[in-house]
């Protein structure tokens, strides 16, 4: 089979329309669903060394039907208005599926950041956020912009700065854009927000009796084989929340070539003979696979691609040999590899919620924002008394005592970072539970990704119902 040329945005309405049928909304509230809200292409000047450049760069709000609108912002020279309002649709659906109360959003300016300086970056963003600022595009309570390819903590600091000096004196002006530096208001915990939540989801899934059945897998992460393509933010993290469960990373793919070890690898070791010798090759105790794309062939329980849109396609998709594809990336698989996977029976886990560990820690900072206090902050010290004093109580009671750490572990008050942690994994615990009810109580639907569109529709028709048109 193979891959027909699909414009991103055409490939979200046709996996759309695929999951409407299943549902009974109004036709009319389903078009209000797919249609983009509101698509602000802009163009601005910036001089850039003794000349003035003219930079192409996009807002797109997808959906109002909650408010602020919430997406990355992406410096690409691939970036056009067909991908940003693709990115921004996925963000309404992503959000509706693990109960994060926004309407999705996408941005994007078509530059290359690795051609300009950090002075010129710089430049370029604080005018895209006085763009943004200019048409109400950004705000805590309209559109809230995030990290995504090609931009960071530095970015997201520029952006709250732009913002705050054209809003002095606004009280939640912070919540204007997640992501930041801790310093500036980010919240502990988003760096491995996503790799953490692909292995929550990955997780539940593997703790259904009734699908590892079906897989003829035991149930559990423990000592299932592992391959991750990319060992970047989020495969470096998917990679090590498998091994501390207990699995085994037989192989790590990187542009340059993959590894492979039949004990299994240990992500940081890996990570660090790369940073040494500029290349995954050679590790030590492993073999090399030259031809990288070689290693999502492998044979595996779980297959993590956790680096770039379209790696599994109709030409690969025959002889992918894993039971579960964890889509941590974002767009990794192909409609053709879809269909092919669906029939060979592999589980695909798909990334429109697998993936939303980062953007649920981004609302739990926004949270953070509006609230102007630090998580655990009022209740840490409350907590770890009273545990101190039920367990002194236990132990006078049965005159035995617990040993040091577990007597530190029973006392531990939440911190930020465990509150963080403990809300995403309720959030990707809940999101699994809810698209496996929706896809095991309908024979017909074919997939876990049309079962989650379903579900993404219910909630953002549910919402739009409720609320009423306008007449
Ligand atoms: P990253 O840039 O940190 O890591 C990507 C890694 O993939 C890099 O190490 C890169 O060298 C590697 N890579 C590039 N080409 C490759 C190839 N041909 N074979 C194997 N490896 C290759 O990016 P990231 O933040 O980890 O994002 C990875 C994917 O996850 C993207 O699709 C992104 O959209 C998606 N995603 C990221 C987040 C997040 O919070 N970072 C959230 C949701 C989705």
């Amino acid at each position: 089979m193979t891959d027909q040329n699909y414009s991103f945005f055409d490939s979200v309405i046709k996996s759309f329309d695929k999951a409407a049928k299943f549902t009974n909304w109004d036709p009319g509230i389903l078009e209000q669903i797919k249609v983009c809200n509101s698509v602000y292409k802009m163009k601005f000047p910036v001089r850039i060394g003794d000349n003035i450049e003219v930079i192409e760069a996009y807002r797109v709000q997808h959906s109002h039907h909650k408010t602020p609108c919430k997406g990355g912002i992406r410096f690409s020279m691939e970036v056009n208005q067909d991908e940003v309002m693709a990115l921004a649709a996925l963000m309404t659906y992503k959000c509706a599926i693990v109960n994060v109360p926004f309407g999705g959003a996408k941005g994007g300016i078509k530059i290359d950041p690795k051609q300009y300086s950090v002075f010129d970056l710089e430049k370029i963003t604080r005018r895209y956020t006085s763009e943004l600022v200019k048409k109400n595009f950004i705000g805590p309570g309209t559109d809230v912009p995030a990290p995504d390819y090609g931009t960071g903590e530095r970015e997201m600091a520029w952006i709250l700065d732009t913002y705050v000096a054209m809003h002095p004196g606004e009280v939640d002006a912070a919540g204007c854009v997640t992501g930041k530096p801790v310093s500036q208001g980010g919240v502990r915990g988003r760096k491995e927000a996503t790799g953490l939540g692909v292995f929550y989801g990955i997780r539940e899934v593997c703790n259904m009796p009734e699908i590892m059945q079906k897989l003829a897998l035991t149930t559990g992460v423990a000592d299932k084989t592992v391959v991750v393509q990319g060992l970047g933010n989020v495969g470096y993290h998917s990679a090590k929340f498998f091994r501390e469960a207990g699995a085994k990373v037989v192989a790590i793919a990187e542009w340059e070539g993959a590894i492979y070890s039949k004990e299994g690898l240990h992500e940081e070791e890996v990570f660090q003979h790369r940073k040494k010798t500029g290349s995954i090759l050679h590790f030590p105790g492993a073999e090399n696979l030259v031809m990288t794309n070689d290693a999502l062939e492998l044979p595996c329980d779980i297959l993590i691609p956790a680096a770039l849109e379209n790696v599994i396609n109709g030409h690969n998709a025959p002889r992918i040999k894993a039971k579960i594809i964890g889509e941590a990336a974002n767009g990794p698989l192909t409609p053709e590899a879809d269909i092919i996977l669906g029939n060979k029976k592999v589980l695909v886990v798909p990334d429109m919620y697998l993936n939303a560990g980062g953007v649920t820690v981004s609302y739990f900072e926004w949270l953070k924002n509006l609230s102007h206090v630090r998580y655990g902050r009022l209740g840490k010290r409350f907590s770890e008394n009273m545990n101190k004093h039920i367990l002194g109580t236990i132990e006078d009671l049965t005159g035995k005592k617990v040993n040091e750490a577990e007597k530190k572990f029973i006392e531990h008050g939440a911190d930020e970072i465990d509150l963080v942690h403990s809300g995403l994994e309720e959030t990707m615990i809940t999101a699994t539970r809810e698209i496996m009810d929706i896809w095991l109580s309908n024979p017909a639907i074919p997939d876990m990704r049309t079962a989650a569109y379903i579900l993404a529709i219910n909630k953002v028709a549910t919402s739009y119902a409720e609320l009423g048109i306008f007449p």
